[in-house]
């Protein structure tokens, strides 16, 4: 697909012309990915973080947080809650918490994968290349790093870099694929400032990526954080609506046919009513139940109105399954790695044996 093809399906209107997207899209997920839907476990273990990202409630200056991290054993019994609920995986997220230092999460991971068949994913942001290396030698599995836009001013702007020259998250989603990690990126869509222009580039990217899992959610103002008082971009600014956001999924699917593509949080809050179920029928393929104990969760506010933040763990689990079901599908059994993951490991292997 051509970059002006992209633009003009991020333009398009008519429902009924978009039906053809929905359509293609589903058809190719179903075909490539099958029709289960494997649940991630999401513990987001820390809300402390040292960064000053203009569009996170966690950023450092938000004053207004109360911060907590997770014990190693919380950690554990939620991983040992993912797998009797059954799922495949767990992802570990936090704030850019140094706390959380090399030996303390190596720690948690080897106890995990003592426990559990769990696959561990793990969302920490922006870490030393050592880090990484360490973390994939004693067995997490993935790594999710979103670029949340390929527009590089754009996400200097948004995302302050620690060091100027500092290597960007496109250069660390390279270096944590040549670890062995399956991994993930995607963006934030309707950020201020951003236009279909670049939502089309970093559809574009995903592909350039080689991306195992793309993760795709509206951007929501935080109140407490300065991108909420900024205006829209002047022309052609992408919205930040579940609508555009269905259309960077389903693009993002026919790109990248054998990618693991969740329907997030973020869509669940901009459309509570169905905005998981859509993403399903229009190329998505995973779903994130919140496993963080309750007397964390609301804290890990990102965003405002976070959706399913009272829930306890087996309310959202049931929740979700039955909207899995609700649309015909079913809940996947085992790790869901992505298949053309499972490919490129197999052509290593076998290039390495020779
Ligand atoms: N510190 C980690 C995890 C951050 S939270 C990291 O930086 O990778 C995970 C994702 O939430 C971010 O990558 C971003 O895309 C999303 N996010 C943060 N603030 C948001 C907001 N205001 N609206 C929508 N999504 C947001």
């Amino acid at each position: 697909m051509e970059r002006s093809d992209i633009i003009r399906w991020l333009r398009e209107e008519r429902p009924e012309t978009l039906q053809v997207l929905w359509e293609t899209a589903d058809r190719v997920r179903s075909a490539e990915v099958g029709d289960e839907v494997h649940l991630r476990g999401l513990i987001e273990i820390s809300n402390h973080c040292r960064r000053s990202c203009l569009y996170c409630g966690l950023r450092r200056e938000n004053s207004g947080l109360r911060r907590y991290r997770m014990s190693e054993q919380e950690i554990l019994e939620c991983a040992l809650k993912a797998e009797e609920l059954g799922f495949g995986a767990v992802v570990l997220q936090s704030g850019e918490d140094l706390w959380f230092d090399e030996g303390r999460i190596a720690s948690i991971i080897r106890r995990i994968k003592e426990r559990t068949a769990l696959a561990v994913t793990l969302s920490l942001g922006e870490r030393r290349a050592e880090e990484y290396a360490l973390w994939q030698a004693v067995g997490a599995d993935r790594y999710l790093l979103r670029f949340e836009t390929s527009r590089s001013e754009l996400f200097e702007r948004i995302h302050p870099p620690l060091e100027r020259g500092s290597a960007g998250r496109i250069s660390l989603l390279r270096l944590l694929r040549r670890l062995g990690y399956e991994t993930g990126g995607g963006v934030m869509v309707g950020i201020p400032g951003q236009t279909l222009e670049d939502l089309a580039d970093d559809i574009l990217t995903f592909n350039r990526l080689e991306l195992d899992m793309i993760g795709v959610g509206p951007y929501i103002p935080h109140p407490g954080t300065p991108l909420a008082a900024e205006p829209p971009a002047p022309v052609d600014q992408a919205p930040a609506s579940d609508l555009m956001t269905y259309k960077v999924l389903a693009l993002a699917r026919l790109i990248c046919p054998q990618a693991n593509i969740p329907a997030t949080t973020a869509l669940a809050t901009v459309n509570r009513e169905n905005g998981r179920e859509m993403a399903l029928m229009r190329g998505a393929n995973i779903v994130m139940p919140n496993l963080t104990p309750a007397r964390y969760r609301a804290l890990y506010e990102i965003y405002p109105d976070k959706a399913c933040v009272s829930e306890t763990v087996d309310i959202c689990f049931s929740c979700l399954k039955g909207r899995v079901e609700s649309i015909g599908r079913c809940v996947g059994a085992g790790r869901g790695d992505s298949p053309g993951f499972r490919l490129k490991k197999a052509l290593t292997i076998s290039a390495q044996e020779n």
